[in-house]
């Protein structure tokens, strides 16, 4: 084959040099990505090869040979482009299906019409020399625009799939976005500058494969300055993306740069809140209850109509290369579930299991704080003690069960007769205990006479029998003399005793703890 050396094909051989120095750096990355590149980078060499080779041919023959070749890398060449695009911006999973069968059937159909072509000439409809020109000079048959079309939906649709992933990528990922954008745009303005403007950028060939070395040369600034092809700038942004932590990162005001799409879900979407640019207390308002951001709580909640949420807060500094603090990460995690299940456990700490009232520790727990409370302000504070009577013979004549059911009936009839805010527990056995926040002698001993004759008047009914019930209860009520809270139930007590020694069914008032002074 006789060939001529010609000064328009070195754009062209720094482009092939371009191509292949690509595919042989991209051959070294081990991730889908990089192997369709590879595909990419093949396509775009052949292609360019073939027309270094066609421009340097002499004969009409050898040019058409190369031109027919050419098609083995410029059919398949931007269908993969756009395949390309799908892999960088993890949409490959739109390969499935119909469009790929599309895309096979594509390549298949032109190289079978341009393989064949002097059969029917639907390619071309004359392909001949002309003088001064080191391209050939051809007529376009109907299939040349089923081709054309193919090339320019296959890279505008990679240009659509860029542009959308510049849009929501986070922006840590925005500028490598760009380069893959304008990569992916070159090829296509520089044929629309041709086709649609009717400009010759370069006179004489065909620059579009030229343009393939800007592209080129966009796409290694994507791979080589922000790895795009290595795997850790994807899985982050996938990482970031699909993570079940909202991540919001914040100015130096503390306002909102950017949020991962669940921080959206939290905050409600950009569209809805404009939350960038806002604090997130701004965005969050009402619902938030947490004071400020710059004492960072280690928790915090968040009120939706009936739901409320718990999220676990992380607050990071981000630091620039000199160690300047830049802003700041904030990383939510959910753990409303947590929550429950540590309030269902604290709950069941400290509750009663057979009565479901307080129990004896819990009572110390709340009652040693307002018993503080109440004698450092010189308040009242009232202590009932309650003993159910002759619950020994209760247990013996109708069995242990049938005295726990009397138990918890005791407990029911209880609450039921006090108030919300009166603290009501089991302090062991068949003794109950209720403190009285703001309550004089007069008042406890009303509550107490008000449960003595709620459980009198309220046996229990089984199928089979009732059971009438009654108590005996003794009072005592905080005075300068009680020095504990202890003491003053010891006070309760001893008059609990006095009610049993006096014939049960009855209430008794501390007499010891200065009642000369409440009756005055
Ligand atoms: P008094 O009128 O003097 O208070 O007589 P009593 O029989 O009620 O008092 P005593 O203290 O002699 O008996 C209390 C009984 O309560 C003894 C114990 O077996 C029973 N008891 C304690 N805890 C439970 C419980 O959880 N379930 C049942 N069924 N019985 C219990
Ligand atoms: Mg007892
Ligand atoms: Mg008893």
């Amino acid at each position: 084959m006789q060939l001529e050396f010609t000064p328009y094909i070195l754009p062209f051989v720094v482009s092939l040099v371009t191509t292949i120095g690509l595919a042989l750096y991209a051959l070294r990355h081990y991730n889908p990505a990089a192997r369709v590149f590879v595909l990419v980078m093949t396509s775009l060499s052949i292609w360019t090869f073939c027309y270094i080779m066609e421009l340097s041919s002499v004969t009409l023959q050898a040019k058409i040979m190369w031109v027919q070749i050419k098609y083995l890398g410029s059919t398949p060449g931007p269908i993969l482009w756009f395949v390309f695009s799908l892999y960088m911006t993890n949409n490959q999973h739109l390969l499935k299906g119909p469009l790929k069968t599309v895309m096979v059937a594509a390549v298949l159909t032109t190289w079978a019409v341009v393989f064949t072509h002097g059969l029917h000439n639907w390619m071309w409809t004359d392909i001949q020399l002309k003088p001064g020109f080191p391209e050939t000079q051809s007529g376009h048959g109907f299939y040349f625009w089923i081709y054309a079309a193919t090339l320019y939906l296959s890279i505008l649709g990679s240009v659509v799939v860029y542009a959308n992933f510049y849009r929501t990528t986070s922006r840590f990922f925005k500028q490598q976005a760009l380069w893959l954008l304008l990569g992916g745009f070159i090829p296509l303005a520089g044929r629309m500058t041709e086709d649609v403007l009717g400009m010759d950028l370069i006179p004489k060939v065909d620059e579009v494969i030229f343009f393939f070395l800007f592209s080129g040369i966009f796409f290694a600034l994507a791979l080589f300055r922000y790895g795009a092809l290595k795997l850790v700038p994807i899985a982050h942004h996938l990482v970031v993306k699909n993570i079940n932590a909202a991540i919001v990162v914040l100015d130096l005001m503390g306002r909102i740069v950017d949020l991962n799409p669940y921080a959206q879900r939290i905050l409600g979407s950009e569209e809805q809140t404009g939350s960038i640019g806002k604090t997130p207390q701004e965005v969050l308002g009402d619902s938030l209850k947490l004071a400020t951001f710059d004492q960072v709580p280690q928790e915090l909640s968040l009120v939706r109509g009936e739901q409320e949420s718990c999220f676990s807060v992380q607050y990071s500094p981000i630091r620039e290369q000199r160690g300047q603090v830049a802003g700041h990460v904030l990383v939510l995690f959910d753990i409303t579930e947590r929550k429950q299940a540590e309030m269902q456990l604290a709950h069941i700490a400290r509750t009663d299991a057979l009565t479901q009232v307080t129990n004896r520790r819990y009572f110390y727990e709340l009652a040693e704080p307002e018993f503080q409370r109440v004698k450092g302000s010189d308040g009242q504070l009232g202590v009932v003690m309650l003993d159910v009577d002759y619950f020994k013979k209760i247990n013996d004549t109708y069995g242990h069960q049938i005295g726990d059911e009397v138990l918890k009936h005791v407990a029911k009839v209880c609450k039921g007769s006090l108030r919300q805010t009166d603290l009501f527990a089991r302090y062991g056995g068949e003794e109950f205990i209720c403190l009285v926040s703001g309550a004089s002698a007069e008042d406890t001993q009303s509550i107490a006479e008000k449960l003595r004759q709620a459980l009198a008047d309220t046996p229990l009914e089984l199928p089979e029998q009732k059971i009438s019930i009654t108590a005996s209860l003794g009072v005592a009520v905080l005075h300068n003399a009680a020095k504990s809270l202890d003491e003053l139930i010891g006070k309760a007590d001893e008059a609990l005793y006095t009610s049993k020694k006096e014939g049960r069914n009855r209430v008794t008032l501390s007499t010891v703890l200065g009642t000369a002074e409440i009756y005055t």
